[in-house]
Formats: C-alpha cells, structure tokens, sequence
C-alpha cells in the first residue's frame, strides 16, 4: 500500500475493496492536490458509490485517525466570488463573515449551498505511488471531473454531518 494507515479504516466498517482503491487514487494524486481532495472525484474515478466515498473521507477526519481534515470553500453569495478557506466552519452555529473581496457580510450558514468541502490529505505516501510514465494511462482512465461537494449535499446525511461536527469539536482553534 501507498498509505497503509489507511487500513485503520478496516476497524470503521469500511470494505478492504474501498480502502484498496482509495489507497490506489490517492496514489494517483500529484502532491500538489493533497489539499484539495474530492469525495465526489474519488466516486467517479473509482467508479465507488458516493455515500460510501463520503462517509469513508468523513471517517479519515477523526482525532484518532488523522488521515486528512476537512476544510470549507466559502464563496461570498453577494459576488459569487471565492472569499475564503476554513477548517473551522462551525455549521451548528451562525457564521457571519465579512467578504475578502467585496467587502459585504453574510452570514455562511444560510448558504450552504456556497460552501464545497474539500478534504487534505495528512500522511505521506510510504513509497513514491507513480512514476511519470505511468501517470498520463491511468488518467486517461478519468470519467469526468466531478461536481463539488457542497454542505448541502451532506446535510440530510446525519452520520457524515455527526463526524464532521466531531473532527470540529476535537480540534484546537487559533
Ligand atoms: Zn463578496
């Protein structure tokens, strides 16, 4: 394996034929992508069911995993521009926030379909995944780029909304 903590997630219910083909995509990944890892992505191009994709990233979230942490895309609703990247988006509560780009305040937490989570990846592969060679084949194999995924796609998922709450709670704040 690429990352063989990952099979930390056998102990969480998660089928050793998901944690394979994550161990797999992730290896496929360019480092450089490590910050911005996609649930949604990872279901298309592993052809996995996307509750599943998403609960198994949730999971990876925990303290006592430390795989990756979750982080916020906010995009202002006034401009419909990018406004910031937080790990602390805290959706049990009000979120007011003034626009790095236009300046204007609103709050987050009615929006939430402007907020896409995205996922970072902690660990470092044990071996260099991919060579250059390999690289251009594999990602030929993509289906497609994959929507974002949105707080108000996981909304309705109480499960994956309780383990991002937690990773929330456990972490310092600065
Ligand atoms: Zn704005």
């Amino acid at each position: 394996m690429y990352f063989p903590s990952l099979e930390i997630l056998k102990e969480h219910q998660i089928d050793p034929l998901i944690i394979n083909k994550l161990d797999r995509w992730l290896g496929l990944q360019l480092p450089s992508t490590y910050f911005f890892l996609n649930p949604l992505q990872f279901a298309i191009d592993m052809s996995i069911n996307t509750e599943i994709s998403i609960q198994a990233f949730a999971l990876c979230t925990q303290k006592s995993l430390n795989i990756m942490k979750v982080k916020y895309r906010l995009v202002c609703p006034n401009c419909g521009e990018y406004d910031r990247v937080t790990s602390n988006y805290n959706f049990m509560n009000e979120s007011l926030y003034n626009c790095t780009q236009c300046s204007a305040p609103y709050n987050a937490s009615n929006f939430e379909d402007f907020i896409e989570l995205f996922f970072e990846l902690l660990i470092e592969p044990e071996h260099n995944p991919v060579s250059s060679l390999i690289i251009p084949k594999e990602v030929n194999k993509l289906l497609g780029k994959s929507e974002s995924l949105r707080l108000s796609n996981v909304k309705d998922k109480p499960s994956v909304r309780r383990l991002l709450f937690s990773h929330y709670h456990n972490q310092d704040f600065d």
